[in-house]
């Protein structure tokens, strides 16, 4: 069984996410292929990606996001920041671009 990555080497392994079968090369330390470590969350590193953040342009997963709408996505920690750091005034207008007519605090979990 060649490695689905780089099609080269023997695999050793499945990823654990998505099952393909990798070499070592291509498989990390934490069971995933180099494909799945590239979309994996930056914030957990445990899920695969959704979105990225709006403002810090991290990769997010559902749980470590919040949705402002649908397809705009803030990470936790950037939405406290909005929620409380005068720092971050100047994206509260910038978000409410996206968010028409509608309070800034959307789908509070
Ligand atoms: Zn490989
Ligand atoms: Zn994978
Ligand atoms: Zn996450
Ligand atoms: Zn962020």
């Amino acid at each position: 069984m060649l490695c689905e990555v780089c099609e080269v080497k023997e695999a050793v392994s499945r990823c654990r996410m998505c099952s393909r079968y990798v070499c070592e090369d291509h498989l990390g330390p934490d069971g995933l292929c180099s494909i799945c470590r590239e979309v994996l969350c930056e914030v957990c590193h445990q899920r695969l990606s959704i979105n990225k953040c709006l403002i810090c342009g991290k990769l997010v997963c559902r749980s470590c996001s919040v949705e402002l709408q649908p397809a705009i996505r803030v990470c936790r920690e950037c939405y406290s920041k909005l929620l409380s750091d005068e720092s971050y005034s100047k994206f509260r207008g910038y978000l409410r671009r996206f968010i028409k007519g509608k309070s800034l605090i959307i789908n509070h979990e």
